[in-house]
């Protein structure tokens, strides 16, 4: 056995400590384990050991690989870029998709559910600090694809998702975290719409992330740690 079973336990147990510290139930605050890069057999181990029934890929053929290979009741969540000739295939297999990023992603999502016949849920991704080397909606475009994600009657806008940058510091993460709640509470009063969802925190900040308001908390290195790669 690996030591990912239980390195998942000892994050859930974070996560349960950070929870109790700011008042929050942390049955609220789901672990979406990233399995990127990992062989099938561990995602099998976490399935069996830890009874998890989703995850979170980041390319289209890796996650193919995995929906071919795992159990059929697997949640299969998309986090990875979301090219434009690859949105059918993310439709197909992924129930949620973290990473829509502009408008004509999500006209071009909507129409493909319509198409296929699915009904995703989506999270518009939000570039909070501006970081120009990276994706996400940066000021008005998100109100701009808020407006347009409001509208989708197939794949269901579910709220927003952030990626901070790996050298922030506990000042700059609280700042981005808070700040995309904040962006949360607006998108919802603007387009009279319920979010009951914020995807934020990876294993270096996921502590920062749960006491701002996190309902998804990715996790891939901390869980797999000292496990090697596929
Ligand atoms: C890889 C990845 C994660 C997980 O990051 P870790 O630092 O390994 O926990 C979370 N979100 C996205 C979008 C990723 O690509």
């Amino acid at each position: 056995m690996s030591r990912a079973p239980e390195n998942y336990r000892n994050t859930l147990n974070v996560i349960r400590q950070v929870a109790a510290k700011c008042g929050r139930n942390a049955d609220e605050i789901k672990l979406l384990v990233v399995s990127k890069t990992m062989p099938h057999a561990v995602l099998k181990e976490l399935y069996d050991e830890c009874n998890i029934r989703e995850f979170a890929e980041n390319r289209v053929p890796e996650l193919s690989g995995k929906v071919e290979a795992l159990p059929r009741d697997i949640k299969w969540h998309f986090i990875g870029p979301m090219q434009s000739n690859k949105i059918r295939k993310v439709v197909k297999m992924a129930q949620v998709i973290h990473s829509v990023e502009s408008c004509e992603q999500i006209e071009k999502l909507e129409r493909i559910c319509g198409e296929e016949n699915k009904h995703p849920e989506f999270f518009l991704e939000v570039n909070v600090s501006g970081e120009a080397s990276k994706g996400g909606l940066r000021g008005e475009e998100l109100f701009e694809a808020g407006s347009l994600a409001a509208q989708c009657k197939n794949a269901d806008w579910c709220g927003l998702m952030t990626m901070a940058p790996i050298d922030a510091d506990d000042e700059a993460l609280e700042e981005i975290f808070s700040t995309l709640a904040k962006l949360k509470k607006e998108c919802e009063a603007r387009f009279n719409v319920t979010l009951p969802e914020l995807s934020m925190g990876m294993s270096g900040d996921f502590p920062i992330a749960v006491a701002h308001g996190a309902t998804v908390v990715r996790i891939g290195s901390r869980i797999f740690e000292g496990v090697e790669r596929s």
